[in-house]
């Protein structure tokens, strides 16, 4: 630990470095960010930094408002200078109680917390592949689009296409690796893809992620919105997460004699997320808005099934080019970019666990269309739906015991008050929908 914070004592002198940024989200993934000055650096890096938890979302009660930022060490990154004006770093931290214990409000301890359980389970890697879509749009007032392109299109001389390749390049240079990026379906619609990594070193990477494709948004005078349904008659922005569980460098969702190349492991794990999907999904899509994306007809999931190519499905297998075993993955095509992705790693998680646990059996496939199908063929098919609604989903949620120990009491509690205060709020206002539709007609 010495030697570490030496280390970057001396790094940050090398590089003139004037502020470190603390960073950690509160239970609903917002970012949450404490500067210090170049004089406290040795200080902080030792023993934390004080901070007063009473006004942050679902952290502490008033009464015990005292927690302390200790940074990891390992997450030690510099902002470069055409990020953020002048040399800054950033470490992610752990928020400990002052005498040293671990607070349960940490949603980055919640996923550490998960990731124990699944090395208990016999696993030693939770690898996770998320695919973040989001739109550019002029400000945050307006949802005018910057550009009119569409899913896959090339248009070089387009603002927010070379915008994008600018985000790429920032993503490179602060040591995330980008699979590849593409227009979306909808107008000014985007996607960056982020390579595979494990789960907690990820979800930090899609903390950045966001507040990288923001901040460089801002600089080029538009405004990037991460939310999961801006535009009625559009696609939504879907976080698909890829993921798949190694043991001993060895993807153990592999198996060459499955037509699927699914192994037993893979099977009980995707049974395990669709049987406990209608208690996890309040954590994947927490917003009301959430379930606006989770509708038919817009590659967003609505209905429980999995498949390998189907795109209406909760799950898809993605075909794997022969011979590359740590490929094979599921999909899980429900989570929205807004989610908290420390907690919505650690529901998936727990969800697939509890399946292997169980050694739930897999339902057949669908690889038909099921936004197609009759509610009757959905019937034979046994194909049940997701929560329609934020209220319904928190329903599902308050009864999920595994949602419930994934996240611990202290978190679970806070995000149930959270949401039926969000969900009230909705439930009074009066929509333009009503005015128009009604007011003429009653
Ligand atoms: N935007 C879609 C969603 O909401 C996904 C579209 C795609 O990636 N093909 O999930
Ligand atoms: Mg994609
Ligand atoms: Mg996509
Ligand atoms: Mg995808």
């Amino acid at each position: 630990e010495l030697k570490k914070i030496q280390e970057i004592l001396k790094t940050a002198q090398e590089n003139n470095i004037q502020f470190i940024k603390i960073w950690f989200v509160d239970i609903l993934g917002n970012l949450k960010s404490l500067a210090i000055s170049h004089r406290e650096f040795e200080y902080a890096l030792t023993e934390g930094m004080g901070l007063d938890g009473s006004s942050i979302e679902g952290f502490a009660r008033i009464y015990e408002s005292d927690l302390v930022a200790l940074p990891d060490l390992d997450t030690f990154t510099i902002l470069p200078e055409e990020l953020m004006g002048m040399p800054v770093a950033r470490l992610f931290c752990d928020i400990k109680r002052p005498d040293g214990k671990q607070f349960e409000g940490d949603t980055r301890y919640i996923l550490k917390k998960n990731l124990a359980e699944m090395k208990k389970a016999g696993f030693d890697q939770f690898m996770v592949g998320p695919e973040l879509e989001f739109f550019y749009f002029k400000d945050d007032k307006n949802i005018e689009p910057l550009d009119k392109g569409g899913y896959y299109d090339s248009i070089p001389i387009d603002e927010s296409h070379s915008l994008r390749r600018k985000t790429m390049i920032m993503l490179e240079k602060l040591g995330i690796r980008v699979e590849y990026a593409h227009h979306e379906v909808a107008p000014s619609q985007h996607e960056i893809d982020l390579r595979y990594d494990e789960a907690l070193k990820m979800a930090d990477n899609v903390i950045t992620y966001k507040a990288v494709v923001k901040m460089m948004a801002e600089q080029h005078g538009c405004y990037a919105t991460f939310m999961p349904k801006p535009m009625q008659g559009q696609n939504g922005s879907g976080m698909h997460v890829h993921q798949s569980l190694f043991k001993d460098g060895k993807n153990t969702f592999f198996d060459a004699k499955d037509e699927y190349y699914l192994s037993p492991t893979a099977k009980h794990y995707i049974a395990g997320v669709m049987e406990n999907v209608k208690g996890i999904v309040a954590i994947t899509n927490q917003w009301v808005n959430s379930y606006k994306r989770l509708v038919p007809g817009y590659e967003a999931p609505v209905y429980i099934a999995w498949g390998r190519k189907n795109r209406s499905t909760l799950i898809r297998i993605p075909q794997v080019k022969t011979g590359k075993p740590n490929a094979t993955r599921i999909e899980c095509r429900f989570p929205d970019p807004a989610c908290n992705p420390y907690l919505a790693f650690s529901v998936m998680l727990a969800a697939g666990l509890d399946g292997i646990k169980r050694k739930l059996k897999l339902c057949d496939p669908v690889e038909d269309n099921i936004f197609k199908m009759t509610k009757e063929e959905r019937k034979c098919h046994k194909i049940d739906n997701l929560p329609g609604y934020l209220f319904h989903a928190v329903d599902a949620l308050k009864a999920s015991d595994v949602t419930k120990r994934a996240l611990g009491e202290h978190t679970f509690e806070k995000f149930i008050a959270n949401k039926k205060v969000e969900w009230d709020q909705y439930r009074l206002r009066i929509t333009d929908y009503e005015i128009e539709k009604y007011l003429p007609l009653l």
